[in-house]
């Protein structure tokens, strides 16, 4: 696995491909985020996109969605997908932010992760963009991508949360993911396009030819992780 330095500056490397990194689920709220998280489940934040206007015109808070009727919910969100359990979250979620937050979403993730419905990575979205907490969302584009690097090694998301977290300073814990993620859907995919790619030299996968990563034989010159200085006394 890399070490701190060496992971900020390959995420040094990875934002500058990818300037401007961040979520593309549309919010405007806390809550609006919350809700547009639970819906991107198995589906695209493009699906979500979508379904979301209509939903948050008719149902624009908690107090809302806590008393939503299910059909009429289920109706507007049917387009991403598993419908009647997303409508089963979103209600219940609601529920406990109108019983134990009085509607407000809570800056926590512990109070976050005890509402029903909602994960570590659902938490962590909502803190570090709409809330101002710095987290660092793992899901399966960061994954993927943090394990080919070696910038993490564990194929369990709290794991590699802790991690990279370990490595970056807080405030680069939502840029990073963000960063992660958009790498991991424009050219670490699931059959990675090497040759796009601004960490190829800094790269364990691409160093090794592992996980379908191209063989590194005609790279051309790209980010280096730096060699570790020699510590002060
Ligand atoms: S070199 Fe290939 S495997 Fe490594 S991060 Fe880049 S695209 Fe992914």
């Amino acid at each position: 696995m890399k070490t701190a330095a060496e992971s900020r500056a390959l995420l040094r490397a990875l934002e500058q491909q990818h300037p401007g990194a961040d979520t593309e689920l549309r919010y405007s709220t806390p809550f609006e985020l919350l809700v547009a998280t639970i819906l991107s489940a198995q589906t695209t934040d493009a699906g979500v996109n979508a379904a979301t206007p209509a939903l948050f015109a008719r149902y624009p808070d908690a107090h809302a969605v806590a008393n939503a009727d299910p059909a009429a919910l289920e109706h507007l969100i049917h387009t991403t997908g598993f419908f009647r359990q997303k409508a089963r979250a979103l209600v219940g979620m609601a529920q406990g932010l109108v019983e134990r937050h009085g509607g407000a979403v809570p800056a926590s993730m512990e109070a976050l992760v005890a509402l029903p419905g909602v994960g570590r990575k659902t938490a962590n979205v909502v803190l570090g963009h709409a809330l101002g907490v710095p987290g660092l969302p793992v899901d399966r584009h960061v994954l993927r991508v943090a394990n080919r690097i070696g910038l993490a090694a564990s194929d369990d998301p709290e794991v590699v949360e802790r991690q990279l977290t370990a490595a970056l300073p807080r405030r680069k814990w939502t840029v990073a993911s963000d960063t992660l993620i958009l790498h991991g859907r424009r050219v670490c995919k699931p059959k990675p396009l090497c040759d796009r790619c601004a960490v190829r030299g800094g790269c364990d996968a691409f160093a090794s030819g592992a996980a379908g990563a191209a063989a590194p034989r005609k790279a051309a010159p790209a980010a280096r992780a730096p060699r570790p200085r020699a510590r002060r006394t």
